[in-house]
């Protein structure tokens, strides 16, 4: 098939903090140096911000490095953190912790919607000359003959029927080509799980290993808990997850009486059983959660994994004609619970290094390589580097973990051990028969109201979720009878527990009395769990539609 060829200088995959801060970089440094480039970003979103989901307390380091004037240019900042407070949570009770590691230590910092942020950052990169395409969604890695060069990616088929034959209004996806592709697909890029294949960016490091996290806004009355509380940046552990598996939650004042309320699980959990959004919904009914969020109504969830491994799982930095910034190149503070600073200073570094290579009229490893040293020499690097053996001490069962985490702690990360072994989150899933004995056995469903606790599919409403339903599923699942027959009967179907938006059901066929998978792509949140925690690797995410997906815009 014949397909429109697009040529630019730089092609940003990704409309995430990483991408934005980078091509805002690269825009400032080409017109100082007086450059004239010709630079795209694609989005698979159907705006810049309608996929963004955070906390999020926003580190203003990056940002007042890349736009120094950034009040004046009105960045959309929900608050200013005034205190923090850390809570342990038991079943019905909370203790206030007194004490607060120096990496949660957040006052002063700013509270955003990431949706908001990226839209506010989208328009000044497009001020600054960068061509946007929302809608877009990067499907296939284009390379050189050599097959080693990274030349540009193409844009996914629009208009296909859900018997792959092509509709009345198909659109064949086009290629963009460039000499440079910046991937900021942000955690589990799917276009980098075909690079990675390809060119084994990710020899010889630990893998990359993944928290989810569920997120709402929240609607709450003028006199609330934070209208008479110091603290507005709160943090929790414990209940429900117990000490055995890493998670938690929290809770961030907005503007407007508005509530940010999250809950993070480690996608490293044992227990096949376990229901994901269940565990949100226990922390929303916690006594102390409830009495913040109480006669509240939600106004927007949604979900997303983050990448949390850390330093040792950050892949090669660069290959010809490509690099890779923010979450998809494991650029995270994970004991500060922060990736949004990280990641805009990958970024910014990228953009730094690319505009080296284009002084040189060279776009290979050598010369992107600059974006290497320059990270190696950031107080990114020192960021990460201190986190390096984080996820690994959290991952351990029970109080143990406080001692590999107290050692870490005074030791700037190196802890016990240094380069403690990481597990890939599709290994940890133990059978249903020899459930983990750490966790309670506790398969009753928290009860919902529909207002201010609301079930999967209200919950996928309420973060505008569309796509089209005639078309082939944009989740490939490798072998149904799998499902059915070894997964059900060795982990109950995980992947109706792990997934928040209900995308997959085991039903009785009626005719055949038989069990099979039942699919709804139409509820993906683009959290990429699946992708991540099927045990058998039997579930590859692919983007849909380009402009499909969910439609946030607070979170
Ligand atoms: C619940 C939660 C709470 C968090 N809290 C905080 C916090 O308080 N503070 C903090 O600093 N960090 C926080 N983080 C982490 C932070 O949000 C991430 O580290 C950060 O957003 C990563 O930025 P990114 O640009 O790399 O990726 P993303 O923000 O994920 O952006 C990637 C973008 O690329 C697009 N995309 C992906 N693939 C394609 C493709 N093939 N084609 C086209 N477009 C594509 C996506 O739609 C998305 O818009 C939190 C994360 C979560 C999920």
């Amino acid at each position: 098939m014949e397909r429109e060829k697009i040529h630019f200088d730089v092609l940003f995959i990704g409309g995430g903090p990483a991408n934005l801060a980078g091509a805002i970089r690269l825009m400032q440094l080409a017109g100082e140096k007086n450059l004239n480039l010709e630079v795209a970003l694609i989005e698979k979103g159907a705006d810049i911000g309608s996929h963004a989901v955070s906390g999020a307390i926003l580190n203003p380091i990056a940002l007042n490095e890349l736009l120094p004037d950034f009040i004046e240019r009105k960045c959309p900042i929900e608050t200013t953190v005034r205190k923090d407070e850390f809570y342990f949570l038991t079943r019905n009770r909370h203790f206030r912790l007194p004490f607060i590691p120096r990496y949660m230590h957040n006052q002063g910092a700013y509270i955003i919607s990431l949706s908001k942020f990226t839209k506010w950052l989208g328009r000044i990169a497009e001020d600054l000359g960068v061509n946007i395409f929302p809608g877009f969604a990067g499907k296939e890695v284009l390379f050189a003959p050599d097959q080693k060069t990274i030349s540009g990616i193409r844009t996914g088929d629009k208009g296909i029927g859900k018997d792959g034959q092509p509709k009345d209004n198909f659109e064949p996806g086009i290629d963009i080509l460039a000499k440079v592709t910046v991937f900021g697909e942000g955690a589990r890029g799917s276009l980098m799980k075909e690079v990675a294949e390809k060119l084994g960016i990710f020899a010889g490091k630990m893998p990359q290993v993944f928290e989810i996290g569920i997120k709402e806004v929240i609607q709450v009355h003028e006199d609330n808990y934070f209208s008479s509380s110091q603290g507005n940046d709160i943090h929790t552990l414990g209940y429900p997850l117990g000490m055995s598996t890493p998670g938690g939650g929290f809770i961030y004042e907005m503007k407007d009486n508005q509530v940010a309320l999250g809950f993070l699980i480690g996608l490293c959990y044992q227990d096949c059983m376990l229901d994901l959004y269940d565990q949100f919904i226990k922390f929303k009914r916690h006594p102390f959660v409830t009495d913040i969020i109480k006669n509240g109504k939600v106004l927007e969830q949604g979900s997303r994994a983050v990448s949390t491994g850390g330093f040792f799982t950050i892949p090669e930095l660069v290959v010809d004609g490509g690099v890779f910034v923010g979450a998809c190149a494991s650029m995270q503070n994970t004991p500060g619970l922060k990736g949004i600073h990280a990641s805009m200073k990958s970024g910014m570094l990228a953009g730094e290094a690319i505009i080296a290579g284009f002084e040189k009229g060279v776009f290979n490893r050598e010369t992107l390589r600059v974006y290497r040293d320059l990270f190696e020499n950031s107080w990114l690097k020192e960021e990460v580097f201190e986190g390096r053996n984080f996820s690994q001490a959290v991952s351990k069962k029970g109080l143990i973990k406080f001692f590999h985490l107290g050692l870490q702690y005074f030791t700037k990360g190196r802890g016990i051990k240094d380069n403690m072994p990481l597990k890939e989150d599709y290994k940890t899933l133990r059978p249903k028969k020899s459930r983990f004995e750490g966790v309670q056995e506790d398969t009753e469903k928290t009860p919902l109201d529909g207002n201010l606790c609301v079930d999967k599919l209200t919950g996928v409403y309420l973060s505008r979720t569309i796509h089209r339903e005639d078309q082939p599923s944009h989740i490939i699942v490798h072998d149904k009878d799998l499902c059915v027959s070894e997964c059900f009967n060795t982990f109950q179907s995980p992947c109706t527990r792990f997934c928040p938006g209900e995308v997959y059901e085991i039903e009785i066929d009626e005719r055949t009395s038989r069990r099979q998978l039942k699919l709804n792509p139409s509820n993906c949140l683009h959290c990429k769990t699946c992708d991540i925690k099927d045990p058998y690797k039997n579930i590859t995410w692919t983007c849909p539609e380009g402009g499909e997906g969910p439609g946030y815009t607070i979170l």
